[in-house]
């Protein structure tokens, strides 16, 4: 579904370049779910940003279904990035003045989507996730998880097939991160959304099958969950980090 080739993204002019990505490359199949890791500073953003064409790469190419994104006119990028992609970040996003049910139907009512069918798709939507009991209030009303639950709603409502999260666990305790990583990993398998986490938290990656460790801009690691349980691969991500720089803890 994507080809991310040989991207480089510098910030800045002349005399003060930041290199925020520097020659990375890997794929994606439909239906995978992958997390990216890596320290503060490392790129991890500006990565996703990149592929959900809020930012352009300095060098290289992203393909989706083989067509370089690149070279979309703005109106098709726009359309592309309508229909296709779905965005969670780590402040949820919602609108204050909404209900959870407005806030998740927007997109689609924009969309000149007649009432009925925004409703019904809501509905459906916000059943899979679990707040149809909170479908009327407003964001300030229900809790973390809930408005993260609404957010995923959201992003994937119109059909869209690729969820770009944004350190979507990182303002959630842990109870809520659980359960919202049980959500997501029943989007990827039921709904089969494909989807690129953002984490620096080794046990939200391990609900994907896929973990990417970006360092200083670069792909430094790749690990597979394969056949192992959910623990092992916690820990076998635990040791990659302990790798990738020093003591765990810093990587934050
Ligand atoms: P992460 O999400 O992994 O914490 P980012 O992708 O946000 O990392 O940042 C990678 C590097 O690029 C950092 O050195 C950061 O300071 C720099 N950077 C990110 N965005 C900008 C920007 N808009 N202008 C200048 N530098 C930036
Ligand atoms: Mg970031």
């Amino acid at each position: 579904m994507l080809q991310v080739r040989n991207i480089e993204k510098y910030y800045g002019s002349k005399n003060n370049v930041t290199k925020a990505l520097d020659r990375v490359s890997f794929e994606v199949d439909d239906g995978e779910f992958i997390a990216i890791m890596g320290a503060s500073g490392s790129g991890k953003t500006t990565l996703l940003n990149c592929i959900s064409t809020i930012d352009t790469v300095s060098a290289g190419d992203i393909l989706l279904d083989g067509e370089s994104i690149a070279a979309l006119p703005p109106r098709e990028l726009a359309r592309f990035r309508r229909e296709r992609l779905g965005f969670v970040f780590q402040d949820f996003n919602l609108l204050d003045t909404l209900t959870l049910e407005e806030n998740i139907g927007l997109a689609l009512s924009l969309n000149n989507t007649d009432p009925e069918t925004v409703q019904r798709r809501v509905r459906e939507m916000a059943a899979r996730l679990e707040i149809m009991d909170v479908l009327e209030k407003f964001p300030y009303q229900v809790s973390g998880g809930q408005k993260q639950r609404a957010a995923c709603a959201r992003a994937m409502v119109a059909g869209q097939s690729l969820l770009l999260a944004d350190e979507p666990t990182g303002a959630l305790d842990s109870k809520a991160s659980k359960n919202l990583l049980e959500i997501m990993t029943r989007m990827n398998r039921d709904m089969g959304a494909t989807i690129l986490m953002v984490t620096h938290d080794a046990y939200s990656a391990s609900y994907a099958a896929r973990v990417l460790f970006l360092k200083d801009g670069r792909l430094f690691h790749e690990l597979l969950r394969g056949e192992r349980g959910r623990p092992v691969f916690y820990h076998e991500i635990l040791d990659v980090l302990a790798l990738l720089g020093g003591d765990v803890s810093d990587v934050i």
